[in-house]
Formats: C-alpha cells, sequence, structure tokens
C-alpha cells in the first residue's frame, strides 16, 4: 500500500485472482462468455462455475452491454463474487468511452452495495486489450471510487490491483493527484 492511500481506498500490485476480498470485479465482454487478459485468468482461476453462471445470465438478458455490470459466484476464487463489467474499446476518445468507463465502475460499485460486499478489487478496466489510456483510465477509476466512498457505506474498501510497474505508478500519482 502507498502512503497516498486512505484505508478504504488502498492499491496492491499482483495477480487479481488472487486477491481475498468480497469481489474482484472483472473486465468482461459483452458475450460474457470469457476471453483473453484479465477475463481469462479469472475463468482459469475460478473454475467452471463461473462461465455457467455467466451463460445463465446470457440465456436471461442477452449478456452485458458496455458500461453495465453483473455479478456471479467467484467459484475456485478467493474472492466470493465475481463482478464482470464490460469497458469501452478505445476509439480516440470522442465517442463517449470516459462515460462509459466511469459507468463500469459506478455500476460495479451498486452492485456491491446491493449484495453487502465489504472488499471490492478492480483491474483497469479497459486499460488492456481495449486500448484505454492507462493514465486517464486511472484517473477515473479513483474519482468514480472516491465519489462512490463518499457517500456510501458499501463497499467498505475498494482495492485497484495493478499488475505491472507502470500501472502501479500511473496509479500512485492519480491517488495522489486528487487528496
Ligand atoms: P480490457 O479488455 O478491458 O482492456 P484486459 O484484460 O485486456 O481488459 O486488461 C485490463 C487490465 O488488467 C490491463 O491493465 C492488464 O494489464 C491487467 N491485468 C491482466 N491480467 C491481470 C491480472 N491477473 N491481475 C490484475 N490485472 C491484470
Amino acid at each position: 500500500m502507498s502512503a497516498s492511500t486512505s484505508p478504504r481506498l488502498q492499491l496492491v500490485q499482483g495477480d487479481i485472482t488472487r486477491q481475498s476480498v468480497a469481489a474482484i470485479v472483472n473486465a468482461a465482454n459483452s458475450s460474457l462468455l470469457g476471453g483473453g487478459g484479465v477475463d481469462g485468468a479469472i475463468h482459469r482461476a475460478g473454475g467452471p462455475a463461473i462461465l455457467e453462471e455467466c451463460r445463465q445470465i446470457r440465456a436471461r438478458q442477452g449478456g452485458c452491454q458496455t458500461g453495465e455490470a453483473v455479478i456471479t459466484t467467484g467459484g475456485r476464487l478467493p474472492a466470493a463474487h465475481v463482478i464482470h463489467t464490460v469497458g469501452p474499446v478505445w476509439n480516440g476518445g470522442h465517442k463517449g468511452e470516459p462515460e462509459l468507463l466511469a459507468s463500469c465502475y459506478r455500476n460495479s460499485l451498486r452492485l456491491a452495495q446491493e449484495n453487502q460486499l465489504a472488499s471490492v478489487a478492480f483491474p483497469g478496466i479497459g486499460t488492456g486489450i481495449y486500448g484505454y489510456p492507462k493514465k486517464e483510465a486511472a484517473a477515473i477509476a479513483v474519482r468514480e471510487a472516491r465519489q462512490w466512498l463518499a457517500s456510501h457505506e458499501w463497499p467498505q474498501t475498494v482495492v485497484f490491483v495493478v499488475f505491472e510497474d507502470e500501472s502501479q505508478r500511473i496509479y500512485e500519482a492519480a491517488l495522489a493527484g486528487h487528496e
């Protein structure tokens, strides 16, 4: 954890599939049927129960649109739940990407609130295969988490989980810049 974090907002470098939190957030795609990046890692580590629930959600509501979120079990993960949200594909920044990315964070946090989940861990939604610039994405993630925590009891803790050293530095700067 870095000095710029608060008890309710934390930064951890590591693999999100290893986090012992109430829910981890998946950077899913709208099919909910799995993919590469963090999505693939979560399904591999969590086992088939997660995909089975995703299929049931698909049958009910036809997948998940960009900016929205759905919740499933965590299967074999240390986390009891996975919140699947679909980030925007980066297309230059003038196609509603910032608002859609903010919706990913807000809708995921709303599911955590509705399910009274104490702690939620987020990867950098959209910042891998979908190409969202990491610095701009981190600023949105930090802003939305701070705004949510300031006015809601649940979740009690939000954890940003970064994989690479570069992402760690970017989040440290984003967290320091808005104290
Ligand atoms: P998207 O399709 O939304 O861009 P990706 O899965 O490609 O999602 O990447 C999202 C972010 O998650 C990237 O910054 C990537 O480095 C990071 N990431 C990939 N695997 C893991 C993991 N196991 N734990 C934490 N972060 C991860």
